[in-house]
């Protein structure tokens, strides 16, 4: 049986992440479009937690639209019945995990 394994770009917008000469939304996303492929070569069933460089949430408020985001990604993860997930940041400011939990 394949493996499943999730990709999440860790941004979208209106949360764009870092922000300095590149947007970190734009590179995570890129970033995980090039790690797919590579998966699927491998047989690896991959579930991308966005396609889109957009949030998973219509919340107008920031804090709500980022907790949203995130649940509705975890949501999309455990009913994905992926093993594993890896989740690409591309952090500017001195934090040392995202926390991001399922199963
Ligand atoms: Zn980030």
């Amino acid at each position: 049986m394949n493996k499943i394994v999730a990709l999440g770009a860790g941004h979208g917008l209106p949360d764009p992440g870092a922000c300095g000469f590149v947007k970190e939304y734009e590179i995570v996303m890129q970033i995980v479009r090039k790690v797919q492929p590579v998966l699927e070569r491998h047989h690896v069933i991959v579930v991308l937690t966005r396609t889109a460089a957009t949030s998973l949430s219509n919340a107008k408020d920031l804090s709500q639209n980022k907790r949203e985001d995130l649940e509705n990604r975890v949501m999309k993860v455990n009913e994905s019945g992926a093993e594993f997930m890896v989740e690409f940041h591309m952090n500017a400011g001195g934090g040392t995990l995202y926390p991001t939990t399922f199963r």
